[in-house]
């Protein structure tokens, strides 16, 4: 039958059928009982007081549209980072912002490049729009600045890095990043994607924003969901130079982000202290669950380094990664495992409270030990 030939039944475009969907973090086991979550790289601390006060009052007016400019939110994160307002987009969540980067410079036949074990998002984003992606081969599970230019052809319109990178929390640094760009061909859209810049330490900045800055070709976007702990509301924001936003605006969604979202981030992107508790927490809890693995080397137990909130663990001995997953979620922990990414040798587990990782260290001890 041809492509064209009438069908009973609408049938949706061949590019579309070819995605895998994308998969969220387990909240329940198989049964549905619930589970502590360290499966989605969510804040172990929740929400800093002050979105969370700014949030209830916001919900009082639930009949007008939300502010389809979000002034008040591109005001406080302009201030925050010294950005121009005019030029700050935002998306209901930066997943918004990924979609509609690559439906704005990549069609059918145009090829968008992402690295091995990227953001799985990057994967749909290109088959959504019927552009081909283009795996370059990771190093060390981190972002290969040679394999992503190898990877570049006639035909690529974006390309897109998440640093650090999930799942596996490995950084580029700036030297890295501006080697990137600056073998880029200029019509090329390089997407940064800083879902979790705000865990660096201060000496780890990639650059990313100063070439938003900068640079006609690049856009970063950062997002509300992970430090500031506001997963729920989808919320992200973006910077690109002034052409790029006014592109961007042509197609995200008119009113895309809520009332209450706007006043949450708006609060949540002053709280500095917040931030900072979140980040300090995170950094200490993940150095100690790396140390727990360290220490359990002699059963193959590894990991990946990471300046994220979450630690990819390999294993590599009698406990496989399957197993682990099974034994954590038996003891009431959901953590990530992804064999569909490539990594069945792999858990992503997300950095939760005090107690939540010190269980785990516990758990993975009795597990390697049998
Ligand atoms: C979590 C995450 C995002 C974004 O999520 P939103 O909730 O849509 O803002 C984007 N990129 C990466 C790499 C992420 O891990």
């Amino acid at each position: 039958m041809s492509a064209n030939a009438p069908t009973d039944r609408p049938s949706p475009k061949s590019w579309i059928s070819a995605i895998a969907p994308y998969v969220p973090g387990k909240a329940a086991d198989a049964s549905g009982r619930p589970v502590i979550k360290l499966s989605a790289n969510e804040n172990p601390l929740g929400t800093s007081p002050a979105a969370r006060a700014a949030f209830g009052p916001a919900g009082a007016d639930l009949a007008t549209y939300p502010d389809p400019g979000a002034s008040r939110l591109r005001e406080a994160i302009a201030a925050q980072y010294g950005l121009d307002p005019a030029r700050v987009i935002y998306g209901t969540g930066s997943d918004e912002l990924l979609h509609i980067a690559a439906s704005a410079y990549a069609g059918p036949g145009d090829e968008i490049v992402y690295v091995r074990y990227g953001f799985s998002v990057y994967d749909i984003a290109a088959r959504r729009v019927g552009a081909v992606p283009v795996v370059a081969c990771d190093k060390d599970y981190g972002t290969d600045v040679d394999a992503i230019l190898a990877a570049v052809t006639d035909k690529t319109r974006v390309v897109f890095v998440a640093n650090p990178n999930n799942p596996t929390g490995t950084f580029s640094s700036r030297t890295e990043i501006a080697r990137l760009h600056a073998a880029l061909r200029a019509d090329i859209l390089l997407v940064i994607d800083q879902a979790y810049a705000e865990y660096l330490e201060a000496e780890q900045d990639d650059g990313a924003l100063d070439l938003a800055m900068t640079a006609p070709n690049v856009l970063i976007t950062r997002t509300f969901s992970k430090i500031y702990g506001l997963a729920a509301e989808r919320i992200g924001w973006g910077y690109a130079s002034a052409e790029i936003i006014e592109t961007l605006h042509r197609i995200r969604a008119p009113f895309n982000l809520t009332t209450t979202a706007q006043a949450a981030a708006a609060a949540a992107i002053a709280d500095v202290d917040w931030v900072e508790q979140s980040r300090a927490h995170n950094a200490k809890w993940r150095t100690f669950l790396c140390d727990e693995v360290t220490a359990l080397g002699n059963f193959g137990l590894s990991f990946v380094p990471s300046s994220a909130n979450f630690v990819l663990v390999l294993f590599e001995g009698a406990l496989t990664a399957g197993q682990a997953f099974e034994g954590l979620m038996q003891a009431g922990y959901a953590t990530r495992w992804l064999p569909g990414q490539g990594l069945p040798n792999a858990l992503r587990i997300t950095i939760g409270t005090e107690a939540h990782m010190r269980d785990i260290a516990r758990l993975l001890r009795e597990m390697a030990e049998g």
